[in-house]
């Protein structure tokens, strides 16, 4: 299968969309444990991003999303998807369509970038518990689909995690029996695209 512009286009827009019906989910996810702003930050952001995907290329459609995301999002989380995105934009380049092992390979390299930005490790409690099963399911088989359901399980597993980033990590051991709310909101950037190329 190729991904195309209109692939990620698709892919996008409906991340947008699931960002709104989730978020007072998002926000609620990311009161006990953080500021209770995690829906209001990515609707903010994605509203802004979908603007950019009329692009010609693959490169410049998730470069505009990471501009969005970095000057719109506000939040830990908005440098972070920042980074993931343009880390992608950059390893696509000018082009409007490649196969699904080059954009597999894209979105490993946004997961790279956004580990070393976050200094983050498995288990820390991030987006990265949610992001990082579903990159090694698109590794090992390629299957959208259940790359959405590695990330789904990654993000509630983070509910029995203490967080050692960001601000849930103040709250050291109180913050275990709560779900992540960037985990949340990864695991729907995954579930998007498993409906997308589906
Ligand atoms: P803020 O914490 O600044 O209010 P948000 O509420 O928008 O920002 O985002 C919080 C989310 O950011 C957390 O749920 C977590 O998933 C993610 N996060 C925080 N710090 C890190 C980090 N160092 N690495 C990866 N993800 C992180
Ligand atoms: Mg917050």
């Amino acid at each position: 299968m190729m991904i195309t512009t209109e692939t990620v286009s698709s892919w996008l827009r409906r991340y947008a969309e699931l960002i709104t019906q989730n978020e007072a989910h998002l926000t609620q996810l990311d009161s006990p444990i953080g500021d209770a702003d995690h829906g209001t930050n990515m609707h903010r952001g994605m509203q802004a991003a979908i603007e950019s995907l009329d692009s010609a290329t693959l490169g410049e459609q998730l470069r505009g999303v990471a501009m969005a995301m970095l000057s719109k999002v506000g939040g830990t989380s908005g440098p972070l998807y920042g980074t993931f995105f343009l880390k992608a934009s950059s390893a696509l380049g000018a082009v409007d369509r490649v196969d699904d092992a080059a954009f597999i390979a894209a979105l490993r390299c946004g997961l790279d970038g956004l580990i070393a930005r976050g200094k983050t490790q498995l288990d820390d409690k991030t987006m990265v518990d949610a992001l990082s099963p579903a990159l090694e399911k698109l590794e090992s088989d390629g299957d959208w689909v259940q790359a959405a359901a590695a990330a789904a399980s990654g993000r509630d597993r983070t509910t029995g995690l203490i967080a050692k980033k960001g601000r849930a990590s103040y709250l050291g051991e109180r913050s275990v029996g709560h779900m992540d709310p960037g985990a949340a909101s990864a695991t729907l950037l995954l579930e998007a695209l498993a409906e997308v190329t589906r």
